[in-house]
């Protein structure tokens, strides 16, 4: 390539390109729809986007490692570490709450579940009777663990374990600050080696997040593409809970474009149009892939080069964020418990509004930052309220674009977080 074409690419800047790359898989989506060619995206054209996701999610862990040992052992003394741990657990518990509050007064307040086609539903319903047994079945094993079964499940046993599998980032978070902390106590010439060889891993990891991030405006197309193809145009499913994706959609709207400004204004010196400028690309990300943990990369490498947040920061706020911060995610869970308790009737005590908020807050800890990765949990507060479970087939036939949507709120929850523990 030359000089010349270099600096036009360059030119463009990121989100523009990847709004491009959605627009143009979007279209790739509907002409293959249009003349029959779903065959074709599925096996030419989707394989490069999942080929994306999982150069993704292959630097995650190096990623997240790398970064919070060196981010740790560049601290001055282990005060500041802890306080900036409390005050991320503090903030990321408030913002929850925020939006579990704000979920259930759109809930309540707009009715979703009065306002469906009683004959469609029932038909949506039996479609998903086999998902629902699945995630039953899944959600009765998880609650057989005890209630101090999560903070077990953050030390891990051996650490390679940890490190081949993508959804134990919080055990290898522990790791990594548990080293990084030791590390901190040992005399600075001892381990003076150790932070030559972390720098130098850190930078080529980070180019490699580069490098990953370039290929995006084609990873995100082919991504567009296979969702377009692979929704066989049933907007029934629409039709009939219009009104309950609406809650969610203005709730979600109302996190992004008034909670987390006002928070930035609050406890920030960052320009909200300055944060929504460079979180915008992340957003995109999140909205494609419908995926925290796959974003994180890029997260963290927006985070740290345009909102100026510190590395120490920024590898520990992020990824623990990816891990226990959902707002989008609570925010949805809490509607859609509402819903499904209205359109079956069942009318909500103020006890059981209360335990909602409880269970949707501690829960949003264990949910996963994949695709439909809060149906488990979800299936766990029904049945804890005391709705039966099966009404979560209700949801899941439009549930992937709302998906998206509250993926895209949780990265940028976790954002505004990292840019106020930073004190940016
Ligand atoms: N897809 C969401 C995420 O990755 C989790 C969910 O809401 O299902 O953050």
């Amino acid at each position: 390539m030359s000089k010349s074409q270099k600096n036009k690419q360059k030119r463009i800047p990121l989100y523009v390109q990847i709004l491009i790359g959605m627009i143009v898989g979007v279209i790739i989506g509907f002409v293959a729809l249009g003349l029959n060619g779903i065959r074709f995206v599925q096996n030419w054209i989707y394989p490069w986007g999942q080929i994306f996701i999982r150069l993704l999610q292959l630097i995650a862990i190096p990623l997240v490692f790398i970064s919070l040992i060196k981010g740790i052992i560049g601290l001055k003394n282990i005060h500041s570490f802890s306080r900036m741990g409390g005050k991320t657990i503090a903030i990321y518990m408030c913002t929850t709450i925020i939006a579990v509050v704000l979920g259930l007064s759109a809930g309540l307040l707009m009715k979703p579940g009065k306002l469906v086609d009683k004959t469609q539903i029932a038909h949506i319903q039996e479609q998903y009777q086999s998902f629902v047994e699945e995630k039953k079945h899944l959600a009765e094993e998880q609650e057989e663990e005890g209630p101090l079964a999560f903070l077990e499940n953050i030390i891990p046993d051996n650490i390679f374990n940890a490190a081949g599998d993508n959804s134990k980032m919080l055990q290898v978070i522990f790791f990594a600050l548990f080293f990084g902390l030791a590390a901190l106590t040992i005399t600075p010439v001892k381990i003076e080696p150790l932070i030559v060889l972390f720098d130098g891993l850190n930078d080529v990891i980070i180019r490699m997040v580069d490098y990953i991030i370039y290929m995006a405006p084609y990873g995100v197309a082919a991504l567009m593409a296979g969702l377009i193809a692979d929704f066989n145009g049933d907007i029934s499913v629409f039709s009939a809970l219009g009104v309950y994706a609406l809650t969610i959609i203005v709730s979600l709207f109302i996190l992004i474009f008034c909670v987390y400004p006002l928070l930035l204004r609050l406890f920030t010196k960052i320009k909200i149009r300055e944060f929504m400028k460079s979180i915008y690309p992340v957003q995109m990300f999140a909205f494609t892939t419908s995926s925290s943990a796959a974003t994180l990369p890029v997260t963290m490498d927006v985070v740290e080069k345009k909102l100026g947040v510190s590395q120490e920061t920024a590898s520990f706020v992020l990824p623990v964020g990816t891990t226990i911060n959902m707002d989008g995610t609570s925010c949805y869970q809490a509607i859609a418990v509402i819903f499904i308790s209205q359109v079956l009737g069942m009318d909500l005590t103020v006890t059981q509004l209360f335990l909602i908020v409880a269970l949707t807050v501690l829960s949003s800890i264990g949910t996963p930052g994949i695709p439909g990765g809060s149906f488990v949990i979800l299936t766990m507060v029904l049945t804890s309220v005391g709705i039966p479970a099966e009404g979560l087939a209700l949801i899941i036939g439009i549930d992937r674009p709302l998906d998206m949507l509250r993926t895209s709120v949780n990265v940028t929850g976790d954002a505004v977080t990292a840019a106020i523990v930073d004190g940016k």
